[in-house]
């Protein structure tokens, strides 16, 4: 008896999570050809702080952080076996993150948090002002109250999308760039993608195309709404060696501390369509807002401001799974202001829902239809 020919699957973008799907697609044997209409990362991945914060970024009891906890039990092991697979250095830890009250206010706002982590057995430590700055030394001296969460971590996006994708190709996965595409179309069992002058055929098709999905037309399917939300956020170079040891929260900036001396400090969250410059009100509030929480940062080199549009949806979840009319194209898209801390989970419920036909519980909540009302 010969062996099965290997399921032939389109990729349409190469951000963190066509990059993400495409290696753990091809890990299982898939054959996989990636379409870019720029060059992978170069999205909104690029721009990401990829600070990996369930906890912070989820509501009590939201789909979201459900989602956001499942995928970060996810990550050690995801980490683990992406550096057996290549040797692309990026740096990932649990370092935590201090989320930090300088007013009254944000004070109270922390003990809800408090209150909410402890009612569900989360691991946080409380501490008042001093206990912060001796804590984190970098804090303001105005510190009014700290949380620590140290089940939280971060990632070095732009590198770890270099890793995903030098894996993919280790194990098959083919890239184009540039190359937009805008139609797709499947007939029965195959699904025809236009590249270009040529028409190309697959067996099935995984639309991850970020702020852009809504571009990619597909036949007797409506637009599904996915828009655009910019996000500005700074590179700084610390000064000396004294640098902030975790990602600092504080409520109108985060910081993420990278090995080489880097500083990110996001983000601006701007609905200015598909606009990806950088503007000058939105790297003076980033730095009025780290120089209040973190002072050396006054002394900090502007190194770089990147840009990046979060591809948002109605309600902040992804569309996560197979279109219900054409079950041989799933989308992966609308990952907001969570897709990296997503993805792991994103490509392990995409890959055992095509190659496994095994549709995870959790798909119910990310079904695509559901945002066209
Ligand atoms: C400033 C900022 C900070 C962030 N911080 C965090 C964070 O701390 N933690 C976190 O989890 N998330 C964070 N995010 C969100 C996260 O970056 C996004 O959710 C994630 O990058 C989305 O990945 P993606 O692959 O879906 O999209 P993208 O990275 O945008 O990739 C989409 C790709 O598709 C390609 N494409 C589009 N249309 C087509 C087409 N028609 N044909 C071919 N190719 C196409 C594009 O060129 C692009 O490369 C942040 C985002 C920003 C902007």
């Amino acid at each position: 008896m010969g062996q099965l020919a290997p399921l032939r699957i389109a990729i349409i973008g190469a951000g963190i999570i066509g990059a993400a799907i495409a290696d753990a697609l091809a890990a299982r044997g898939a054959s996989v050809s990636m379409f870019d209409m720029r060059r992978p990362g170069a999205g909104a991945s690029q721009a990401s702080a990829g600070v990996l914060c369930p906890y912070t970024e989820g509501s009590p009891g939201s789909p979201l952080l459900a989602l956001g906890v499942r995928s970060l039990a996810m990550w050690d092991g995801w980490v683990e076996r992406l550096r057996e697979s290549v040797d692309v250095p990026f740096s990932c830890a649990r370092s935590g993150t201090l989320e930090v009250a300088l007013s009254a206010d944000e004070v109270a706002h922390l003990q809800r948090a408090r209150a909410w982590l402890s009612a569900e057995g989360i691991t946080h430590q409380w501490m008042e002002g001093a206990q912060v700055r001796e804590f984190e030394p970098t804090v303001s001296t105005s510190a009014l109250a700290g949380l620590v969460i140290s089940g939280h971590g971060y990632v070095q996006v732009p590198a770890l999308v270099t890793a995903l994708m030098a894996s993919a190709r280790r194990r098959g996965a083919t890239c184009e760039t540039p190359a937009e595409i805008i139609h797709v179309d499947q007939r029965r069992d195959v699904v025809y993608v236009r590249v270009g002058d040529r028409v190309d055929e697959f067996d099935h098709v995984v639309i991850a195309a970020g702020s852009w999905s809504r571009r990619v037309r597909v036949a007797d399917v409506p637009v599904f709404p996915v828009r655009p939300i910019r996000g500005q956020l700074l590179h700084l170079k610390w000064p000396g060696a004294a640098m902030p040891q975790r990602s600092v929260w504080g409520t109108r900036c985060y910081t993420v501390p990278w090995p080489d001396g880097s500083l990110l400090v996001g983000a601006t969250v701007e609905d200015v369509g598909f606009d990806e410059r950088s503007t000058v009100a939105g790297v003076r509030d980033l730095l009025d807002a780290v120089g209040e929480l973190l002072p050396g940062a006054w002394q900090a080199s502007l190194a770089e401001v990147r840009v990046g549009l979060r591809p948002a949806t109605v309600d902040h979840l992804p569309l996560l799974g197979p279109l219900a009319s054409h079950p041989r194209i799933t989308m992966a898209t609308g990952h907001y202001r969570n897709g990296v801390l997503l993805a792991p989970y994103t490509a392990d419920v995409v890959t055992r829902q095509i190659l496994d036909n095994d549709r995870d519980p959790m798909l119910a909540l990310t079904r695509p239809e559901r945002v066209l009302a």
